[in-house]
């Protein structure tokens, strides 16, 4: 392909002086735009995007607006001092109200109708486990969510769901699912709002330090400086800087076409939230099935896989809408961060650099205050 050479308009009109350039345009990166042009309007502010669109995985997850269910807090206590666990589950919750007034409940198609867990019978010990601690965690909740209790069962509403295989249900009433696609394009229209420039199919391939900045190498051999550089890259963080501890996850998503009889509305946890299903309108969500091949699926490349596709169809047939007739309108897959600690990486690695990267599976909740620590770091040092 021929290189195009920037010319001295291009470069003295778009990407001279930059103050802060963020790589990535994510929900992390994103914020990130917005917390620093709020906090300093004058900064020239560049986040630069490799895809068409922001092509990882803040356009392609599931839009459950969570901050745990009761198997995945048990498993976080398991491994992690209570302490730590109550904290981020508050920071996810807070998150999920900041993200709610800060784009809008009717623009980002919040619905707060409460998530579940299922409980196949051969899942009675985890069952048990959820019984055995379900005050504990509503009366740890109650500041939390200022719910009397978050927590409850609801094995009445299996019949209506129409569920093959499941035994118990355990209802979140503070959970709530958003469509995805629509916050992101909320947030990319609030961040140019506030004067944010965003610039797309720009792929960086290396950062370089030079006296006064960071040099930031694009795949087209143009290259850019600035002040301040923040990588918001997430699952694909070790491309630019192999040193940090995130790890790729794919995830690989269905959705089926408009099913007029769909009982199922809410968001689902299946498996320890291994995987999780949602109505969209009256089409079904589904998606992960990572466990089914760890190995595989730790990659940040997109794709799908026929061992997991027949699984999550199996699932659909078998579990999930084991009597009604439907067709799955559409695969996608994405890509998200993760490591061996549940908690983001946000920290500058230089005087000019810095990260804010490996959401997991929570960016919903807490992408807008990474991106906001990522603006902290950067501004406060
Ligand atoms: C299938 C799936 C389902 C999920 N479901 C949920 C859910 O229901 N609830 C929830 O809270 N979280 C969920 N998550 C997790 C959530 O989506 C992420 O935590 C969050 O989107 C991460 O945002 P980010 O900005 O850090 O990363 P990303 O959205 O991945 O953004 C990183 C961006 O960097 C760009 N980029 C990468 N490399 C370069 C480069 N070299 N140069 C320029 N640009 C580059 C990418 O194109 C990408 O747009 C899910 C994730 C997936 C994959």
């Amino acid at each position: 392909m021929m290189t195009v050479n920037l010319s001295f308009w291009e470069k003295e009109a778009f990407f001279k002086e930059v103050d802060v350039l963020i790589i990535g345009s994510g929900i992390v990166g994103l914020n990130a735009a917005i917390a620093i042009k709020e906090r300093k309007p004058q900064f020239k502010v560049l986040v630069i995007e490799r895809g068409v669109l922001p092509i990882g995985a803040s356009t392609r997850n599931a839009g459950f607006a969570c901050f745990g269910s009761m198997t995945e807090l048990l498993d976080d206590l398991s491994t992690q001092q209570a302490e730590k666990v109550w904290a981020l589950v508050e920071k996810r919750w807070r998150g999920l109200q900041r993200l709610r007034e800060r784009l809008g409940d009717d623009s980002i198609q919040y619905r707060p109708w409460g998530g579940y867990e299922l409980f196949r019978p051969e899942e009675k010990e985890s069952y048990e486990a959820c019984q055995d601690h379900m005050e504990d965690f509503n009366l740890a909740l109650r500041s939390i969510t200022g719910l009397p209790a978050t927590f409850d069962n609801r094995d009445e509403d299996l019949e209506g769901f129409g569920f093959g295989g499941i035994q118990h249900l355990i209802y979140n009433q503070g959970e709530g699912q958003i469509h995805t696609g629509k916050m992101m394009a909320q947030l990319l229209a609030l961040a140019r709002e506030r004067g944010v420039e965003v610039y797309n199919g720009m792929e960086v391939t290396k950062l370089e330090t030079s006296v006064d900045g960071l040099s930031i190498r694009l795949k087209n051999e143009w290259q850019l400086k600035a002040h301040q550089v923040i990588v918001a890259t997430n699952g694909f963080a070790t491309q630019l800087l192999p040193e940090l501890q995130v790890r790729p996850a794919r995830n690989q998503v269905l959705i089926t076409e408009p099913i007029p009889s769909l009982k199922i509305k809410g968001t689902f946890h299946y498996d320890r939230g291994f995987f999780y299903f949602r109505n969209v309108n009256d089409r079904l969500l589904l998606g992960g099935g990572r466990c089914l091949d760890l190995e595989g699926e730790e990659t940040d490349t997109f794709g799908l896989t026929t061992h997991i596709q027949n699984n999550l169809q199996e699932l659909l047939n078998t579990v999930i809408l084991p009597n009604t007739k439907f067709q799955v309108a559409q695969w996608w897959s994405g890509i998200m961060g993760v490591g061996k600690q549940k908690t983001p990486v946000v920290e500058r690695l230089g005087p000019h650099l810095s990260v804010a990267v490996r959401l997991g599976g929570m960016g919903v909740a807490i992408g807008a205050q990474t991106g906001e620590e990522a603006a902290k770091v950067v501004l406060d040092g």
